[in-house]
């Protein structure tokens, strides 16, 4: 009895209580009590290692290294950079290429198209900072300087687009990186995808033309129908479309301008999906933002908008990243949710502050979705 007491108290069978018989009643009660405690104690020991084991790596800004949740100082509305950048930071592949020494190897300086390096280097420089030292927010001064000297846009601080700037850092970046012989860079292999356009002229012969085009990103116009969701703006984006009369068509079998019927389909998909939400009309008096929820999943099924016989694999994408945008463009603030490669916990980008972020990641103020082929 005692004995089996004992074994309880050291844990090392907890059920063997259960079968434990006393021949006075009070002798039980007074074991079933001490047991029971020592059991609650076992259980809730045993529970709890698993757990805090589990929650070490949520803690990740306590340890010495920050592993990417470092902060970027607003250096005068530049938001939307930041924004921009902490999305990019968090694609893994894009982080360890740049945290390598390889980059440096690929660098094109005769790229007149390319800023000879620069950008790459301080883009680098600004990754190494991020998950390499030891600061809770750093200053992305010199990556500002340097895609203002390349893009007169991004001068000065006042507020621009988030996507604009994204935008303009991946083909920076893949300009810098670019291979001669065959145009592509790390940066055309991750991000870029191609679309496949069917034209077909409305004569009678009804000639069929196949148009491919690159895309960097899909720009998602969100619909005036239900559902406002992400996968509605997809079909909606390789929906019949035909040609108004003013924008008529050049058959090359008919030798003359036609009607046309066009319907695109995806075609070679990236392996990080940039989904922009259009909620900026850009007019010639003023921009107006659509403040409407477009729903978006953590899990994108991509299969339904893949040409037929393209691909016989499912094409599956997990959400990583989410740029958000509240309040108008002028007025306005950029901040970001991001997924951390490590723990798989998100994360609130918002400057120089980072949190953790425990829901609300289908949010109605997302603007740039990114996610990543699993
Ligand atoms: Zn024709």
């Amino acid at each position: 009895m005692y004995q089996n007491f004992q074994q309880l108290k050291t844990g090392s069978n907890a059920l063997q209580l259960d079968i434990t018989e006393s021949s006075s009643s009070n002798i039980k009660r007074h074991i079933d009590n001490e047991v029971t405690i020592t059991v609650e104690h076992e259980t809730r020991r045993k529970r709890k290692i698993p757990n805090s084991s589990s929650t070490v790596p949520d803690d990740l800004r306590k340890q010495k290294d920050r592993h990417g949740l470092c902060g970027l100082k607003n250096l005068g509305n530049t938001c939307f950079m930041n924004s921009a950048i902490q999305c990019l930071s968090n694609v893994s592949q894009l982080k360890n290429f740049f945290l390598s020494d390889y980059w440096h190897q690929m660098i094109n300086h005769k790229n007149p198209l390319g800023t000879q390096g620069q950008v790459a280097q301080d883009y680098a420089d600004l990754m190494s900072d991020m998950w390499l030292s030891n600061k809770n927010s750093i200053t992305p001064k010199r990556l500002k300087t340097s895609v203002a000297n390349f893009a007169e846009i991004f001068t000065g601080y006042s507020q621009q687009d988030a996507h604009e700037f994204m935008h303009f850092l991946l083909d920076a970046l893949h300009e810098d990186l670019k291979d001669d012989t065959n145009d592509s860079s790390p940066i055309s292999k991750l991000f870029y995808g191609r679309t496949i356009s069917i034209i077909t002229c409305v004569s009678k012969k009804r000639h069929v033309e196949q148009v491919e085009d690159l895309f960097t990103y899909l720009p998602l116009t969100i619909p005036t129908e239900q559902p406002l969701t992400v996968q509605q703006c997809l079909t909606n984006l390789s929906a019949v479309q035909i040609a108004s009369s003013n924008s008529e068509w050049f058959c090359s079998k008919c030798r003359k301008k036609r009607q046309s019927k066009k319907q695109m389909y995806l075609f070679d998909l990236p392996r990080v999906l940039i989904l922009q939400i259009k909620r900026f009309n850009y007019g010639t008096q003023s921009t107006t933002k659509i403040t409407k929820f477009v729903q978006y999943p953590l899990e994108l099924n991509l299969t339904p908008f893949i040409i037929k016989g393209q691909n016989l694999q499912e094409m599956i994408y997990d959400l990583i990243a989410v740029c958000l945008h509240t309040g108008s463009l002028s007025g306005g603030h950029y901040f970001t949710y991001a997924k951390h490669e490590r723990n798989d916990q998100w994360y609130c980008f918002n400057d120089s502050s980072v949190t953790l972020q425990q829901q609300d990641i289908i949010n109605q103020n997302a603007y740039i979705l990114l996610y990543k082929q699993r």
